[in-house]
């Protein structure tokens, strides 16, 4: 594709061709899109889904198997009394049933939330109440250790479908092999509107709790596009996202856009392991690899030398997601794979990949690339009377704006309209980040304009963090910043004040870490806590993150004027 041509003829209506919609006339539904529709295309045989467990296992399902198995789910739920627009929660490792749940609930026009496995039980709690979970997919183990305790806290989550033996005595819990299992594998799915909401994606903010970004069934119309043009997805490709469903890149490429482009999508149980992620590439012969810059580091430090003798024949294109693609790391997979990581932008809230490095375009290392066609980007300067004015002149930083609308936006913040709103200005949807372009129009990413943190490529909001310390007994405030890591790209940090009677020390910095680790999960938990008699705070009583990161960092201090006095001259 030449990117110049194909921007300047793409129309979001010409793509279309690309989908079927419901038969009838009876809408848009995506789960007919990445599944049932290929069966009519003469793809019925073709392996959909590969998975490889963690033991190295493998089991394969032919779109026809998946059709089943997601008409199976629908009916399920059906059975269970639960009706269009309710949700449905999936908290679970990537097994396949999370796939055949995700696709089911899908049909039958429930909205799918996926959480990651790895959450402490206060972020699920937190999720599954402003989500309104009516039934949650798990393991049972999972189940017994993050849900059963704080169950009575969701009163509204009325069914529990659990992927193996249920625990007994346990009302609303449901054995897969029970409910699912023996239900019909013939399914009709309803009258779709294209915009009924689809997915609720939870991402996190700088404040408060975290958002729920709306996705509707349309959204699949930006799938297929960036997967064929973002991610050049051809019809023989074997595909492997490495991220997990949890997070939205899991779901939209993990998920959605391969099928939907009606590739073989290879799903891999094991989290980054050498021997067996470059095995996958070897031996599923992967043609397209989308990744992360985190397991690239991992991959860079042990070297090029990892992969000698590693048939890669296959390998045609890789590309990268979710945080900031050095330089360096392009130019290592050059040398290491003999062709570079296409890194590429977008966010919960985008929906799918908004800016890109396209398979037939010069990269330029370190940079995102290009808007998708379709997509018209800009770089713009915030006004003080709320305004936008989009930055004409290259290498100019500013914040990141994308000209609303286009069919995978969000369609809102769950219960949360202002917040929603403020995202907007003069027709733009304003991202948070800041970024510049240069005279040839490529994007280069700079940084966040908020205090949210990316640790390993998953969103952190550091309130979620400083409300878990601050459960604790011994706190009295805690400020949460991210500082920089050579692996993780950032890591969680905590700076906690402590109540009257408590003693700052080895002992207590455990505990807290600890507490916040079972709270919280592995995921989201500080890696590091420091102690400070006070921490430093605006005249309204906020929590300054910008000045204590920059203490920490030893950078500018910036604007004081809205400092606390005494803070001034105390400032450790
Ligand atoms: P999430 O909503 O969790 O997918 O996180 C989105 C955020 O990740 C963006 O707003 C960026 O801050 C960051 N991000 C995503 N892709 C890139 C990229 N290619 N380069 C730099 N930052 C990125």
């Amino acid at each position: 594709m030449d990117h110049a041509v194909t921007a300047a003829q793409f129309s979001w209506n010409d793509a279309r061709r690309w989908l079927d919609g419901l038969p009838g006339g009876a809408g848009l539904n995506i789960a007919y899109e990445a599944v049932d529709r290929h069966l009519l295309h003469g793809r019925g045989d073709k392996v959909a889904i590969r998975w490889i467990g963690k033991s190295g296992e493998r089991q394969e399902f032919t779109y026809t198997d998946l059709a089943q198995a997601t008409n199976q789910f629908a009916n399920a739920l059906h059975d269970l009394g639960v009706m269009p627009g309710e949700r449905v929660f999936v908290l679970m490792g990537r097994l396949p049933e999370l796939y055949v749940a995700v696709l089911g609930a899908l049909k039958a026009r429930c909205v799918v939330t996926p959480l990651f496995s790895a959450f402490g039980p206060e972020p699920i709690v937190t999720r599954a109440e402003m989500g309104d979970a009516r039934v949650l997919v798990t393991t049972p183990e999972l189940y017994q250790r993050k849900i059963r305790d704080v169950r009575e806290r969701l009163p509204g989550l009325k069914h529990v479908i659990v992927v193996g033996a249920a625990p007994s005595d346990e009302p609303g819990v449901h054995p897969w092999g029970v409910l699912v299992s023996p239900a019909s594998t013939r399914y009709t799915i309803g009258h779709t509107d294209p915009e009924s909401m689809a997915l609720l994606h939870f991402t996190s903010g700088t404040t408060g709790r975290p958002k729920g970004a709306v996705h509707v069934h349309e959204a699949v119309l930006a799938h297929v596009v960036t997967g064929r043009y973002a991610l050049d997805l051809h019809d023989d490709d074997v595909f492997w996202c490495t991220a997990d469903p949890g997070w939205v890149t899991g779901t939209s490429y993990g998920i959605i856009a391969p099928l939907v482009c009606g590739v073989t999508n290879v799903v891999v149980e094991a989290e980054f392991d050498p021997q067996t992620w470059y095995g996958v590439l070897e031996r599923e012969r992967i043609t397209v690899w989308y990744t992360a810059p985190t397991a690239i580091r991992m991959m860079m430090k042990l070297g090029a030398e990892a992969l000698q003798g590693v048939d890669l024949s296959a390998l045609r294109f890789m590309a990268s997601v979710g945080e900031p693609l050095n330089p360096e790391a392009v130019v290592w997979g050059l040398k290491a794979f003999g062709r570079p990581f296409h890194d590429n932008w977008w966010q919960t809230e985008t929906g799918g990949i908004m800016v890109s490095n396209y398979a037939a375009m010069d990269i330029k290392p370190g940079s995102m690339g290009k808007p998708l066609p379709g997509i018209t980007a800009a770089v713009v300067r915030r006004l003080a009377d709320g305004h936008v004015e989009p930055i004409e002149a290259p290498d100019v930083d500013g914040e990141l704006a994308l000209k609303t609308p286009w069919p995978s936006m969000m369609r809102g913040y769950l219960h949360e309209d202002e917040r929603y709103r403020k995202c907007f200005a003069d027709g733009w949807y304003l991202t948070g980040d800041l970024a510049h372009r240069d005279a040839d129009g490529y994007y280069w990413f700079v940084g966040r304009a908020d205090d949210v943190i990316k640790s390993a490529g998953h969103l952190i909001g550091p309130f979620e963090v400083e409300s878990a310390l601050m459960e604790h007994p011994a706190v009295a405030e805690a400020g949460v910043i991210g500082i920089p890591d050579p692996m993780a790209g950032e890591v969680v940090k905590a700076f906690v004040a402590l109540k009257p009677g408590f003693e700052a020390g080895e002992t207590l910095r455990r505990e807290l870490l600890g507490h916040a680790r079972k709270r919280l999960g592995a995921a989201v938990a500080p890696k590091q806590i420091e102690f400070r008699d006070n921490l430093p705070k605006t005249r309204s009583g906020k929590i300054m993150r910008r000045l204590l990161k920059a203490r920490e960092l030893g950078l500018p201090e910036g604007d004081l004027s809205t400092l606390e006095s005494d803070e001034k001259k105390g400032a450790p």
